[in-house]
């Protein structure tokens, strides 16, 4: 009837069905669509694959307005207009062809209904463009990967902080901003370089429930990629789509030769290779021609392949934001799929290599938090679901999800509590600002003369470590603070570890992988 004709619902759910063949909403895009259309700024942090792309394309059909989206990849704007158009709708990149070319003109009297461009050239387009634009109507500006804006993001890009001057040109039209992963800093820091007012704030829940997750201590070499290929050809033997992650263009290199001497079809993916080596490994990749991609973080956004089984870390990845986002890429289609991390104690100590991307000391202190917190994630003993959703600061309802390693092994447990206490008094004798090192030197007896400069081989704690390696020490360290019992922080790229707000610790449980026992501490003990 007529009358349901002009309902905004029906019109949405028509315009669903109509250009998308869908024939239900999935949690939350209703709400934001409708909250777009009426005009507010919208913030929408949901998982990858859970249909944000929807959250802008469906405004400008019911609307009949342009939606502006802004993006930081060519590819996956080609890609995503391609498939646009398919579906019948008016869709084009603006790329930075001259502004007088025939998209241009069409683009500026508001033939399109979604309008593609990275934010270089939103920022750039002659203000008399948008003048004319907002005449036909402007319905949205989505900013897509909207976390690339915040320093505290795992992909900064100077060029999305400008993005608040198309404000000032486009007043009245909702801004909305889209991303897969993103903690408090990032979406305060997204809701403020966007100068967003009282935005609606959509947050959907992280939990990928399909994934298993894992980590695992390993001994870089090659007899841990001989292990790596053998997992693998399993996983070929089933026609399981696979990423290897390496953290170095050499790793990338090393695995994928392995992998082609047995005889497993495996590509790789990295940015020494060309644009056009890189476009067709990515392609042979979609179309199952190839098995395997090992490949550095260069691959990628855009990567919409729904079946991938397993994505294997070798290497301990440089923030969780990026690990979440990067293992989250498997199993797109909801079948059960395994993230595996791999890491070496030696990854820890590449802080310094992730820092050199930094443009600022705050971007530094930022980067290395980021790395601790992926670390941290490589060494707890508790469940890795629940780790990885209250880092995004959701509340995970149970201990055990059931579905990761350290749900799934159970480990032997013995007591270590003298240990800890070990360690934590001698932190504390040492006067608490130093790294590991230092104390664990102090505790296995070193004379060395970082030791006998600060006479520390008088301290009551010299030397009453010695049955345990340096290696073991650390181990303990980490585990300790993963806990929350000692806290390591920044102060400029230095690492200093010292006691949390705790005076009192109550049966903490530590566990050690790295092929040590997992062990227990019983005892209440003081810290101070
Ligand atoms: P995101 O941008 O959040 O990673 P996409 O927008 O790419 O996710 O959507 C992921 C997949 O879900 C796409 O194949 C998309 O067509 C599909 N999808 C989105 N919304 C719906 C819906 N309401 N019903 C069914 N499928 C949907
Ligand atoms: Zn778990």
């Amino acid at each position: 009837s007529s009358s349901s004709n002009s309902n905004p619902t029906f019109k949405m759910e028509s315009t669903l069905k109509e250009y998308f063949g869908f024939s239900r909403f999935r949690p939350y895009q209703k709400e934001i669509i409708e909250k777009i259309l009426e005009g507010r700024d919208s913030l929408v942090v949901m998982a990858t694959g859970s249909g944000k792309s929807l959250c802008y394309q469906v405004p400008p059909l019911v609307a009949n307005k342009t939606a502006i989206v802004i993006s930081p990849l060519i590819s996956l704007m080609q890609d995503q207009v391609m498939a646009l158009k398919q579906r019948g709708i008016k869709a084009e990149h603006l790329s930075s062809a001259q502004t007088n070319s025939s998209a241009f003109k069409n683009a500026e009297s508001g033939q399109y209904d979604i309008m593609y461009m990275t934010p270089e050239k939103a920022c750039n387009v002659p203000t008399s463009f948008w003048s004319k634009l907002l005449d036909t109507g402007i319905c949205l500006v989505a900013v897509d990967e909207a976390h690339c804006i915040s320093e505290w993001g795992h992909d900064f890009r100077v060029e999305y902080k400008q993005l608040y001057k198309l404000r000032d040109v486009l007043q009245n039209v909702p801004f909305v901003g889209l991303t897969a992963t993103a903690t408090d800093k990032v979406q305060k820091d997204i809701i403020n370089s966007l100068r967003m007012e009282d935005p609606y704030i959509a947050i959907g829940s992280f939990d990928r429930k399909n994934l298993y997750y894992g980590a695992k201590s390993i001994n870089r070499g090659p007899l841990f990629v001989d292990e790596l290929v053998a997992q693998i050809s399993n996983y070929a033997r089933n026609f399981e789509s696979t990423i290897v992650y390496c953290t170095t263009v050499k790793d990338v290199q090393e695995v994928t030769k392995s992998l082609c001497e047995a005889e497993i079809n495996a590509g790789m993916y990295h940015g020494q290779m060309g644009n056009k080596a890189r476009e067709e490994s990515h392609r042979s990749f979609i179309r199952d021609e190839l098995q395997v991609m090992v490949a550095t973080i260069a691959f990628g956004m855009g990567i919409d392949k729904p079946d991938i089984r397993h994505v294997i870390h070798y290497g301990c990845p440089k923030s969780l934001e990026s690990y979440y986002q990067e293992s989250g890429r498997c199993g797109r289609d909801g079948i059960a799929s395994d993230c595996w991390l791999y890491f070496s104690r030696g990854d820890f100590g590449k802080a310094e290599f992730y820092c050199g991307e930094a443009s600022s000391a705050t971007q530094k202190k930022a980067i290395m938090e980021s790395f601790m917190a992926a670390q941290r994630y490589c060494m707890q003993t508790t469940c890795r679901r629940k780790i990885l959703l209250e880092y995004f600061g959701e509340t995970f309802p149970s201990n055990k999800c059931g579905n990761c390693d350290n749900c799934t092994n159970s480990k032997e447990k013995s007591d270590m509590s003298r240990e800890a206490f070990l360690l934590m008094g001698c932190i504390q004798a040492c006067g608490g600002y130093w790294g590991l090192n230092m104390p664990i030197d102090v505790l296995r007896g070193s004379r060395a003369k970082k030791i006998t400069e600060k006479q520390f081989e008088n301290l009551p704690y010299h030397g009453l470590g010695k049955d345990f390696s340096a290696n073991w020490w650390k181990t303990l360290g980490f585990q300790l603070i993963s806990s929350g019992y000692l806290v390591e922080t920044v102060k400029d790229t230095f690492r200093t570890v010292n006691f949390t707000g705790y005076q009192e610790v109550a049966k903490p449980v530590m566990q050690f992988d790295a092929g040590y026992l997992v062990e227990t501490v019983k005892d209440t003990f003081r810290t101070v």
